[in-house]
């Protein structure tokens, strides 16, 4: 089961999660040339192994465990990570698609600043 990034990443991507990642999973990384337009970063669902690194390194914990641990509520951002893996233009067009849809639909969790805004996915 791959690890999560969700909503706490926007507005924060910051990559201390790619600079802790022992396999390079997590994208885009600062030197690629998709990280200037990406919202978010994402975990490749494949590539992850689980190891767990990332999620105390991420200042806004952001990253869940699963897909299982992930709230309902972020699950188009499930699926965000998992197309982006991808790696070409239009995948990375329809994950950026799909972070727009949860922003959208979602305008009560996004409203709460970055840092809290793990904290608050229970109430919603
Ligand atoms: S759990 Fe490990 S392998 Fe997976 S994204 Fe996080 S640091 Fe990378
Ligand atoms: S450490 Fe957290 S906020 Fe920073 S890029 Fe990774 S998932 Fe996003």
């Amino acid at each position: 089961m791959p690890f999560i990034i969700t909503d706490p990443c926007i507005e924060t991507k910051d990559t201390a999660c790619v600079d802790v990642c022992p396999v390079d999973c997590i994208h885009p990384r600062k030197d690629e040339a998709e990280f200037a337009e990406a919202t978010m970063l994402y975990i490749h669902p494949e590539e992850c192994i689980d190891c767990g690194a990332c999620v105390p390194a991420c200042p806004v914990a952001a990253i869940y465990e699963s897909i299982d641990a992930t709230p309902s509520h972020q699950a188009t951002l499930i699926e965000a990570n998992a197309v982006y893996r991808l790696g070409d233009a239009d995948a990375m067009a329809q994950a950026e698609a799909l972070v727009q849809q949860h922003v959208a639909a979602h305008p009560d969790i996004m409203a709460i600043p970055a840092a809290e805004r793990q904290a608050s996915h229970a109430r919603f």
